[in-house]
């Protein structure tokens, strides 16, 4: 039985990867002042009042790129915008809207995902009015956020859970198999586990 998943998308250091690292309550995802440090998808399991769901971290959606890496890196947020189950479009409330919000916005409209939008940086109460403007995205009431000291991100849970697609019982869960590919570093685990796996 696979858990709903929920993506957090957005550009590059708007707080992606502490907000995951909140809500999932540990320090997974590495946390830098600077953009494309989070390349692959980073998953983990997220439980909110008894609902369970894969909460997906992205490497981030930028305007157009020569480099190669961030290709790579968008080929990936990508993927896991049109494989989740719900979508938590992340904004850097600093920074108001920016071009690259308003091409994010577009993918995400074309994806017909429900979608919560949550705008980062909002650090005291004083601030939360900063998340207003971003209404114009035109993808539902923005909910203010800060991923650093948590705030509202209950209420940001309470959300994302209110958009999961209905729980399917099943009459005898299987016990998952869990297996881990151990080794040296560089004698292949990584390849052997995207050929198993068919994806990068
Ligand atoms: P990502 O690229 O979207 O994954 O962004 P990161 O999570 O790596 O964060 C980028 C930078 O923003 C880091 O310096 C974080 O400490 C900072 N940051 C993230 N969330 C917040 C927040 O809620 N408030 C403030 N003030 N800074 C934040
Ligand atoms: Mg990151």
């Amino acid at each position: 039985m696979t858990k709903p998943s929920v993506a957090i998308i957005g550009r590059p250091n708007v707080g992606k990867s502490t907000l995951f690292n909140r809500l999932i309550g540990m320090r997974l995802a590495i946390v830098e002042d600077e953009p494309g440090v989070t390349r692959d998808r980073l998953q983990a399991l997220c439980d909110w009042n008894g609902r369970e769901f894969t909460l997906i971290d992205t490497g981030g959606l930028q305007p157009a790129t020569e480099e190669e890496l961030y290709e790579n890196v968008e080929e990936q947020a990508k993927q896991a915008l049109f494989e989740a189950d719900v979508l938590v479009f992340l904004l850097d409330g600093r920074d108001g809207i920016t071009p690259g919000d308003w091409e994010i916005a577009d993918l995400v409209r074309k994806s017909n995902k429900p979608v919560v939008l949550a705008v980062n940086k909002l650090d005291n109460v004083h601030q939360e009015n900063k998340a207003v403007e971003f209404f114009a995205l035109g993808l539902g009431d923005p909910i203010p956020v800060s991923a650093l000291n948590g705030i509202n991100t209950g209420d940001l849970l309470d959300q994302i859970v209110a958009l999961l697609p209905p729980k399917k019982e099943s009459p005898s869960p299987l016990k998952q198999l869990r297996i881990a590919i151990v080794g040296r570093p560089n004698v292949g685990k990584s390849s052997l586990i995207n050929k198993i796996l068919g994806a990068e």
